[in-house]
């Protein structure tokens, strides 16, 4: 029997909120059997270089990402952008400022809950946040850990940070077409993360609002996600063949930052990602870019 590829393109690492350096993430994918890992820190590029680095070494594929804060008609929606040019001057000019909303937002958020008699600096948030280059509500969550208010970041979304939460202060994000443009221009691809999550307002992204994006450029639609149950991921894997956009599944990993997320626990299908990369390959072709695509190369 040979042996299929386990594919998993939807992690974080310690640059954004996930709790694993970029070189131990890549390490764990080893040690668990994933052939391919995508890294998709939030807004952030800044793990690319030590994961690709150590993927070189083990023989990982490393697929470069970002999980792009995007909204659509009020809603937020996390866009993954793969094998985009992170020195594309739009790109960098709007993840720029959505980093700039997430660091304005983390005072805002220590104001809420010094209101509440909670008591953080913005300092302490810094030092659990380490190396992170997108500071988020996590690390406050972290910061309300260490400070004994919570036992673990669940409990912190569900009593202060989430967006019914007393501390919740809204963030800039970017426009979800715009951003598509954007990432195929520079010779990307895009999926869109976890669509039909219930903690998002999915009303937006429906049969008629994919059919949209997917003319916008979008590439397809990540259906197996854990915050997605067999129902919804039976009608979104119908829904996306109808509108012949590449399916994709993934952990979403985040170390030990979010329960129920282990490396690999959903995955890709060879044929899927193929066809995933073939689009990439396009559109870096159409942008006159001329990069290795994932390292190791084939
Ligand atoms: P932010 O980036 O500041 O908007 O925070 C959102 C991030 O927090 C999401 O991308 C998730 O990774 C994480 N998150 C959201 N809800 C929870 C939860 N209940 N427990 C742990 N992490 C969460
Ligand atoms: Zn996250
Ligand atoms: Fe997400
Ligand atoms: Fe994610």
């Amino acid at each position: 029997m040979s042996a299929r590829q386990r594919i998993d393109l939807h992690t974080h690492s310690d640059r954004s909120d996930g709790t694993d350096s970029p070189a131990e993430l890549v390490r764990r994918a080893q040690r668990l059997g994933v052939d391919v890992l995508g890294l998709t820190d939030h807004d952030t590029t800044e793990g690319w270089q030590e994961a690709a680095d150590v993927a070189e070494r083990t023989g990982v594929r490393l697929v470069r990402g970002i999980e792009v804060s995007c909204v659509f008609h009020g809603y937020g929606v996390h866009l993954l952008a793969f094998l985009p040019d992170p020195a594309y001057p739009p790109l960098v000019e709007e993840l720029g400022r959505v980093l700039a909303g997430r660091s304005s937002r983390l005072p805002a958020t220590l104001e809420r809950l010094r209101s509440l008699g909670i008591d953080i600096d913005v300092h302490d948030v810094h030092q659990v946040a380490g190396k992170s280059a997108a500071m988020g509500r996590p690390h406050v969550a972290d910061a309300l850990i260490e400070l004994g208010v919570v036992r673990d970041r669940n409990e912190a979304f569900e009593r202060f940070l989430g967006p019914q939460g007393p501390a919740y202060v809204h963030r800039y994000a970017a426009d979800l077409e715009a951003m598509i443009g954007i990432i195929a221009a520079s010779g990307g691809v895009t999926v869109i993360a976890h669509p039909w999550a219930s903690r998002h307002d999915h009303t937006a992204l429906d049969e008629d609002g994919l059919a949209r994006l997917h003319e916008a450029g979008l590439a397809g639609v990540e259906v197996d996600h854990e915050d997605h149950p067999p129902q919804v991921r039976a009608r979104l894997r119908d829904l996306a063949r109808g509108l012949d956009l590449v399916v994709t599944g993934s952990s979403d990993y985040h170390g030990v930052g979010k329960i129920d997320h282990e490396l690999a626990c959903n995955t890709t299908a060879p044929e899927e990602l193929d066809r995933l990369l073939d689009l990439a390959a396009a559109a870096a072709r159409a942008a006159g870019r001329d990069v290795p695509l994932v390292v190791p190369a084939r």
